[in-house]
């Protein structure tokens, strides 16, 4: 099984992504993580990234399409994968299935987690608080900013999946366990 689970930045998409990750034993892929590991690295390009990442900007398709692509046909994606933060945008969701069309795989699932923006910020507030503010981008500024760069750029993926019939909206506001459980439902009964 292979899903995309989708939503503005704090909405908890690698919350879920982890669990389903240990429930349904397919690969979790967030290229947040992996963006992270790399500026961690102090690279060329994890420095190259950093500026990028701070501003709540989008790094280029052609990276993270390239990063994705190594990804998925990775052995330990065999059983499916879960992607957590990807695609961001319609070139990335259109080089996604052509990527997919080459392997003969498909997207079942886009789970979209919807959170009302008051809510994220106070989320992301907490989680900067909870992790003594160990991402440079968690801070309210920076926040608005990636919300105004979902809404512009990410937002527009939607459209493109709704017409793939495999759109899958769910209540993102709901407890952890509840929104497990309406992932679990859509799962059950698709
Ligand atoms: P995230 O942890 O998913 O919120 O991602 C953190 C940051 O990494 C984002 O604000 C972007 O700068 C960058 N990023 C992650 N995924 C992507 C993507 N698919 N396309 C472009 N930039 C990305």
């Amino acid at each position: 099984m292979n899903i995309i689970i989708f939503g503005p930045p704090g909405a908890g998409k690698g919350t879920q992504a982890e669990r389903l990750q240990d429930e349904y034993k397919i690969k979790q892929l967030s290229t947040g993580d992996m963006l992270r590991a790399e500026v961690a690295s102090e690279s060329t390009l994890g420095k190259t990234l950093k500026a990028t990442m701070d501003a709540g900007e989008l790094v280029p398709d052609e990276t993270i399409i390239e990063l994705i692509g190594n990804c998925i046909s990775e052995p330990e994606c065999e059983r499916g994968f879960i992607l957590d933060g990807f695609p961001r945008t319609v070139p990335q969701a259109k080089a996604l299935d052509e990527m997919l069309k080459h392997m003969a795989r498909r997207i079942e699932h886009v789970i979209v987690l919807e959170v009302d923006n008051d809510i994220l910020i106070e989320r992301i507030k907490t989680r900067a608080a909870e992790t003594g503010g160990a991402r440079s981008d968690d801070n309210e500024e920076v926040l608005r900013n990636r919300l105004e760069v979902y809404e512009a750029q990410t937002a527009p993926v939607l459209p493109y999946y709704k017409d793939h019939n495999v759109l899958r909206k769910i209540d993102g506001m709901k407890p952890i366990d509840e929104v497990t459980a309406q992932i679990e439902a859509i799962f059950a009964n698709f």
